[in-house]
Order: structure tokens, then sequence, then C-alpha cells
């Protein structure tokens, strides 16, 4: 493990900055790990677009 997939494990780093630390350290890191790193920001990406979409339906059924 590398300090981004660390730091997201711990929810102290969003999709966005992870994917600007990768594009930092990507060069020192082993190519598999880069695979890795990506695969887990996908993951997370996919739980935040869940997590929008909760808010979302949640404003609509306080609005009406
Ligand atoms: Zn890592």
């Amino acid at each position: 493990m590398c300090l981004i997939c660390v730091e997201m494990t711990k929810n102290k780093l969003t999709s966005k900055e992870a994917r600007s630390n990768l594009r930092e350290t990507y060069k020192t890191l082993p190519k598999e790990h880069v695979y890795e790193v990506i695969k887990m920001i996908w993951k997370k990406e996919d739980e935040e677009a869940e997590e929008a979409e909760q808010l979302l339906e949640k404003e609509e059924h306080e609005n009406h």
C-alpha cells in the first residue's frame, strides 16, 4: 500500500484528490500498484455517486 491507498481507506481523500495525488506519484509506484490505485479510485467514485444520489432523493422527499 502507498499513501494514496492508506488515505483513501481512511476516507481522508476524495476520488478527485486521489486522482491528482496519483498523477504526481505514479512514476514512483510499481505499474501493478498504479492499476490497483486506479481501481480503488473507481470504487470510490461509485460510492460518491451513490451518496450524491441518496442526498438528492432525500432532498426531493423533504421538498414534497
Ligand atoms: Zn497504494
